[in-house]
């Protein structure tokens, strides 16, 4: 039976894609296999690439700051990762043969976590898991089953930190939500 550490070790010798060429390391994921509530967001930027640790500048700040204020939880409870593994030059948006290169982990990753709730921060991520071409604004606001988890699409922090109106509080809405289906 696959275990993660043994598909991180695949994600790690992996050169599925071109973006296997400027990576300075993939960035698996991070957090516990236990996890109730897993985030996946679009493809590690310049700080997760260098430290290998999914979602630690800005966002992930702001990320961590969500998680605290309307789940109380840290992220250790939880599992995030991102549709593609390896970062995309010049923060590009991942490439639709990268994103189905790197697609098979994050489906071997979620079979092994079965978290309760999924929530996909932004499009891509959002729209990979729903099958959808319809964008965030649209998809928001419900909750989808997926493979026996709850799946609520939110808005990626970066939307929130360029200041989008309304975008924060419609993500505290969602993570509510997330919390109301984890604790019952
Ligand atoms: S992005 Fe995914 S498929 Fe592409 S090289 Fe990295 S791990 Fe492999």
């Amino acid at each position: 039976m696959e275990t993660l550490g043994g598909i991180a070790q695949e994600v790690l010798e992996c050169t599925k894609c071109s973006l296997s060429k400027k990576r300075t390391q993939p960035v698996f994921g991070a957090g516990s296999i236990n996890a109730d509530l897993m985030f996946i967001g679009e493809a590690p930027g310049a700080e997760e690439d260098r430290t290998g640790i999914p979602f630690i500048g800005r966002s992930g700040k702001l990320l961590d700051v969500l998680l605290l204020e309307e789940l109380n939880m840290d992220r250790s409870m939880c599992y995030i990762s991102n549709i593609v593994k390896c970062r995309p030059p010049e923060n590009r948006d991942p490439k639709q043969e990268e994103i189905d290169s790197c697609r098979p982990y994050l489906k071997k990753q979620l079979e092994l976590i079965k978290p309760k709730v999924i929530i996909t921060l932004g499009n891509f991520s959002t729209r990979l898991l729903l099958e959808t071409k319809t964008g965030i604004t649209k998809v928001r606001g419900r909750i989808y089953e997926y493979s026996g988890s709850s799946l609520i699409p939110t808005f990626h922090p970066a939307a929130a930190l360029r200041g989008r109106k309304g975008v924060l509080e419609d993500m505290r809405t969602d993570f509510r939500k997330a919390k109301e289906i984890i604790y019952g």
